[in-house]
C-alpha cells in the first residue's frame, strides 16, 4: 500500500463530568430507569428557557488548556436545526462560529495531531431499538441534554492504528483532569470518523468518507482498516469512490453505505436568543489551568527519569491518574520503584479489572502493599505467601504484617528445619526421585512444589531447591 496515501480525521464525543444536564438541573446519572431524569428544558417543551451549566463550561477550558488550544474569551451558543425523534426541540444548542478552544494539539507517540477545535453541545435523547418492540423504536430522553464536548482533530492521522493511539491519548488526559470517565462502553466517549485515501501521486484530495457507529477502540481500528483497505481497492480496479456516510456493522466486520452526503446540510444556524453570548473572566482561565496539574505524558516522562522505570512501566503506570498516585503513595511507605512497579502490575491491576473497581477506592491501601512487598523482599515471607496475602488483603482488608504475626506466615530459611522436610519429601516420592536421577530435570520442580505445600507454601523456594539439589547429587553419588 505504499503507493497509497490514507488520511483520517476524529470527532470525538465526550459527556462531560457534571452532576446535572447543560441548560436544566436534571442529574446526569447513567443507568437509569429510562425518561425518569427529565424536565420541560431538556424535552424541548415550548415556553421553557435555558440556563447554562457553568461547571460544563470549566471541564471544555479544562480540555481545551490541556490539549495546548487557544481559549477564545467569548463565545456563543447557537441553534443547529435539523429533524430527528432523539430531538425534542427540532434544534440542538451547540456552538458553531466561536467554538470555546482552538487551534490546539496533542502528542501521540511522538507525533503531534492537531486539533481544530473544541465545542460544547447537548447530547440529544437514546433511540432503542428493542427485538420486541416490533417495528416500534422507544426513546430514552434521560441522555438528553447531557453536557457534551465534541473536540475535531485536523485531517493529520495516518493510519487505523495511530487514531487508536490518539484516542487513547486523549482519554488519558480527558480522564487525568477529571473532565469525564471516558467510557465508550457507556458512551461517554464517542467517536466518528473521516477517512480519504488517494495516490501518493495525486496532488487532489481523495474522497472523503465519514465512518460511524464506532464503540469501541477495536471498532475504530477494524472500521478504519476496513475502509482503508475498500478504498484502495476502487483506486486500485479505476472505479470511483463515493462521499458518503456509512455504518460499521460489528457483527459482520464490515462497512455499509447509510446515505451519502448532501454537499453541505443546511443546519440554518443561528443564535439562541434565550442565551446571552458568554464573556470569560480570564480568572476563570488561571483557576482552571491551575487545577490541572501534572498532564500525564509529563508525568510519563518523570516517572522514567526519577525512578528509572522502563517506557512500558512508566505508560503502564500512567495509563490511569488513580494507578500513578497509588504508585507514588507506595513509594512514600517503601521506596523501591521497580519492586512496587512489579507487584501493581502482576497482581494488583489484575485484581482491580476483575473485581471492577479502582485503585482509589480498593481495600488494599498503599501502606498496605508497601508492607507485603517490604516483607518479601526482606525474606520474612515468601513470595507465594505475599501473592495470596495481597489477594486476601484487597479483598478483605486485612493488615497484611498482622496477619504474618497472628498465623505464623513467617518463611523458613532455616537449613536445619528445611532439610528435615526435604529429606521427609525425598522418602515419600521415590519415582520422582528415580526421575530426577535418570536426567529428567522437571522432576526437580514437581519435588519443591511438594515440599511448598507441605510447609503451606512458607518455605523458602531458593533454599530448598539448594537443599534438594545437594540432597539429591549425594543421593546419586551411593
Ligand atoms: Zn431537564
Amino acid at each position: 500500500m505504499d503507493e497509497f496515501q490514507t488520511i483520517i480525521g476524529l470527532e470525538v464525543h465526550v459527556e462531560l463530568f457534571t452532576d446535572s444536564k447543560m441548560f436544566c438541573s436534571c442529574s446526569t446519572k447513567f443507568g437509569q430507569q429510562p425518561n425518569t431524569q427529565v424536565c420541560p428544558v431538556c424535552l424541548g417543551l415550548p415556553g421553557a428557557l435555558p440556563v447554562v451549566n457553568e461547571k460544563a463550561i470549566e471541564l471544555c477550558i479544562k480540555t481545551g488548556i490541556a490539549t495546548n488550544c487557544k481559549i477564545n474569551h467569548e463565545f456563543v451558543f447557537v441553534r443547529k436545526s435539523y429533524f430527528y425523534p432523539d430531538l425534542p426541540k427540532n434544534f440542538q444548542i451547540s456552538q458553531y462560529k466561536d467554538p470555546v478552544a482552538v487551534s490546539g494539539y496533542i502528542v501521540v507517540k511522538g507525533n503531534k495531531i492537531g486539533i481544530t477545535r473544541i465545542h460544547l453541545e447537548e447530547d440529544t435523547g437514546k433511540l432503542i431499538h428493542d427485538e420486541r418492540a416490533g417495528n416500534w423504536s422507544y426513546i430514552d430522553f434521560n441522555r438528553s441534554g447531557i453536557p457534551l464536548m465534541e473536540i475535531v482533530t485536523q485531517p493529520e492521522i495516518s493510519s487505523p492504528d495511530q487514531a487508536v493511539d490518539f484516542l487513547m491519548e486523549l482519554k488519558r488526559i480527558i480522564s487525568y483532569i477529571g473532565v469525564s470517565d471516558c467510557i465508550m462502553e457507556e458512551g461517554s466517549l464517542r467517536c466518528d470518523a473521516n477517512i480519504s485515501v488517494k495516490r501518493k501521486a495525486d496532488s487532489k484530495l481523495g474522497v472523503k468518507v465519514e465512518v460511524k457507529n464506532l464503540n469501541s477502540f477495536r471498532s475504530v481500528k477494524r472500521a478504519l482498516a476496513y475502509e482503508q483497505q475498500r478504498m484502495t481497492d476502487l483506486l486500485k480496479s479505476g472505479q470511483p469512490i463515493i462521499q458518503e456516510t456509512r455504518l460499521w456493522n460489528e457483527s459482520l466486520q464490515i462497512t455499509e453505505g447509510m446515505r451519502t452526503k448532501e454537499e453541505a446540510h443546511d443546519y440554518r444556524y443561528f443564535p439562541e436568543p434565550d442565551i446571552l453570548p458568554f464573556k470569560i473572566d480570564p480568572e476563570i482561565i488561571k483557576k482552571v489551568s491551575e487545577e490541572i496539574g501534572e498532564l500525564p505524558v509529563v508525568r510519563e516522562q518523570r516517572f522514567i527519569q526519577q525512578y528509572q522505570l522502563t517506557e512500558y512501566d512508566a505508560s503502564l503506570l500512567t495509563s490511569e491518574k488513580s494507578i500513578a498516585d497509588y504508585f507514588e503513595n507506595v513509594l512514600v511507605y517503601y521506596n523501591k520503584p521497580k519492586q512496587v512497579s512489579n507487584w501493581i502490575q502482576t497482581e494488583l491491576l489484575a485484581l482491580l479489572k476483575e473485581n471492577h473497581c479502582t485503585a482509589t477506592n480498593c481495600n488494599l491501601s498503599p501502606n498496605f502493599l508497601a508492607k507485603i512487598v517490604k516483607m518479601v523482599d526482606q525474606g520474612i515471607i515468601s513470595n507465594t505467601v505475599g501473592k495470596e496475602l495481597l489477594k486476601e488483603s484487597f479483598l478483605t482488608g486485612i493488615d497484611p504484617e498482622n496477619a504474618v504475626k497472628e498465623r505464623n506466615l513467617v518463611q523458613i530459611s532455616g537449613a536445619e528445619e528445611l532439610e528435615e522436610i526435604v529429606e521427609q519429601t525425598i522418602k515419600e516420592n521415590q519415582p520422582a526421585v528415580n526421575d530426577y536421577q535418570s536426567g529428567k530435570s522437571q522432576a526437580l520442580g514437581f519435588l519443591i512444589g511438594q515440599i511448598m505445600r507441605k510447609t503451606k507454601n512458607k518455605a523458602n523456594p531458593q533454599i530448598v531447591r539448594e537443599i534438594l539439589q545437594k540432597k539429591l547429587s549425594e543421593g546419586g553419588k551411593e
